[in-house]
């Protein structure tokens, strides 16, 4: 197991790889920004490295700045998180041309995953199913027209390099097609530096299923089950379940059997999610996170298996504590990400927090950084932290849910509580019956 492992990254996250490094015994950096110095990350580190001013591209993206920190410290690995350098395939060169460990997959499979292109060429060739769409890059316009005729409007056209919900446009008739087209491949290029685009159908009420998946590089790799994460605003999810309502057992079994597979056939190392479109009874991929994600936490109450301790198990030559069998599915689990934002407008809503007063009690889970007089700095993403609820059932879960809700008190700034303690209450949320746009139609109808 490693020594002493580097932190590159903020927030809550920082916090739990903090967690799971202390229980294995394992020294810690922190870095920070200027902005960050009061961090709780940057307290409970055994060691901390300012590594430069707010803006995250001259700290928490400057790939010098933490290298020398690790210089310095002595650290032998770094785990990135999510975010900042998490998936970027030239920082894991970079670690392994110094000897130093990146906690994450190969920049191999990093690279391949990051060009939506080859994801799903690669996903393909996995047996994982896709949605039906242009072999590759599209080019020109007859090319574009043929593939949407063929598999029938609405489509959509995705840049090659996209992420974070940009880099799409959705095209309803052959009239739209050449502007969309050309409109599409121009901003990507000016976004992304790389102009290639792609076409699929557009799912018209698609749900958002992942399965998280974990393998040991040397062609093991196991599924730990599916989360649910329609509740998305602005393609950004807001609220995560696990498992998803809309699933029976044999769905998910099989499902996570075809993702398990194609993680040993890859050779993956480390934790990954893949990512599918659900609807009428299909699944269809849409990409491959390279990274432990922001809701990795509801996979973790129902498996009660520590995701962030499984990859510094891999990451060290140490492998995988559990197998298949050893993964299992205990009751249900309910994420609710708390922004620093007001919870109608979405505005950010940094400055001071006056009072804090998180929930407790029986399946109840709080993966915070901030504190009573902790200042949200106005540089960085405006998550502040996420209320994980487990119970027997999910009934039970959102009775729990509605119960945490209620006893947690943050003042000085806006959050997005108000928001899940209306959600936790609604209908359709009780039933388990929305899709990818649910929230959005929910908020316009609050708005009116
Ligand atoms: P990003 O990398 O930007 O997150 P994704 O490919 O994961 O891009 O897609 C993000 C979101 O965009 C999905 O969760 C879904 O809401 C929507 N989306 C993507 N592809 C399609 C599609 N073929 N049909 C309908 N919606 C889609």
């Amino acid at each position: 197991m490693f020594n002493k492992v580097l932190i590159a990254n903020r927030g809550e996250i920082a916090l739990r790889i903090l967690r799971a490094c202390k229980e294995l015994g394992i020294q810690t950096v922190a870095v920070h920004s200027t902005a960050d110095a009061n961090a709780m990350h940057v307290k409970l580190a055994d060691e901390s490295v300012c590594i430069g001013p707010p803006a995250s591209r001259d700290s928490y993206l400057n790939i010098h700045e933490i290298m020398a920190a690790c210089e310095i410290t002595g650290a032998d690995a770094i785990h990135p998180g999510y975010g900042f350098l998490s998936e970027n395939a030239k920082f894991a060169d970079v670690l392994e041309a110094h000897n130093i460990t990146f906690i994450g997959p190969s920049a191999n499979h990093i690279r391949v995953m990051g060009d939506k292109i080859e994801a799903k060429k690669t996903a393909k060739n996995l047996g994982i199913p896709v949605v039906p769409g242009s072999d590759g890059e599209v080019r020109e316009n007859d090319e574009a027209m043929r593939v949407a005729s063929e598999i029938g409007y609405p489509v959509i056209i995705k840049a090659a390099a996209g992420g974070g919900g940009r880099g799409m446009r959705v095209v309803n008739n052959e009239k739209e097609m050449k502007q969309a087209l050309q409109t599409t491949r121009s901003e990507a290029g000016a976004a992304f530096g790389d102009d290639a685009v792609y076409i699929e159908k557009f799912l018209g009420k698609p749900r958002h299923i992942e399965i998280q998946v974990m393998g040991d590089g040397k062609g093991g790799g196991i599924h730990l089950w599916e989360r649910d994460c329609s509740l998305q605003r602005r393609h950004q999810k807001v609220w995560e379940e696990a498992v998803s309502p809309a699933l029976d057992d044999a769905a998910r079994k099989k499902i996570g059997d075809i993702c398990a597979k194609a993680i040993q056939g890859l050779g993956y190392s480390g934790a990954g999610t893949i990512e599918f479109l659900y609807e009428d009874g299909e699944f269809y991929f849409i990409e491959m996170n390279t990274r432990l994600q922001v809701e990795h936490p509801v996979t973790e109450m129902i498996t009660r298996i520590d995701l962030v301790n499984e990859q510094l198990r891999v990451a060290s030559g140490q492998g995988m504590s559990v197998t298949q069998d050893d993964v299992l599915l205990t009751g249900h689990a309910i994420e609710c990400r708390i922004n620093a934002e007001h919870p109608r407008t979405f505005v950010p809503s940094p400055g001071e927090i006056t009072y804090y007063h998180p929930p407790g009690g029986l399946g109840v889970r709080v993966d915070s950084g901030v504190y009573q007089g902790y200042k949200i700095p106005p540089h960085y993403d405006s998550l502040i932290g996420k209320l994980i609820v487990h119970a027997r059932t999910r009934e039970e879960c959102l009775m729990r849910l509605r119960r945490a809700l209620d006893e947690f008190v943050i003042e000085g700034v806006e959050t997005t509580l108000p928001l899940f303690r209306d959600l936790v209450t609604n209908d359709d949320m009780q039933t388990g019956d929305y899709d990818i746009h649910w929230l959005e139609k929910y908020l316009a109808e609050q708005n009116v």
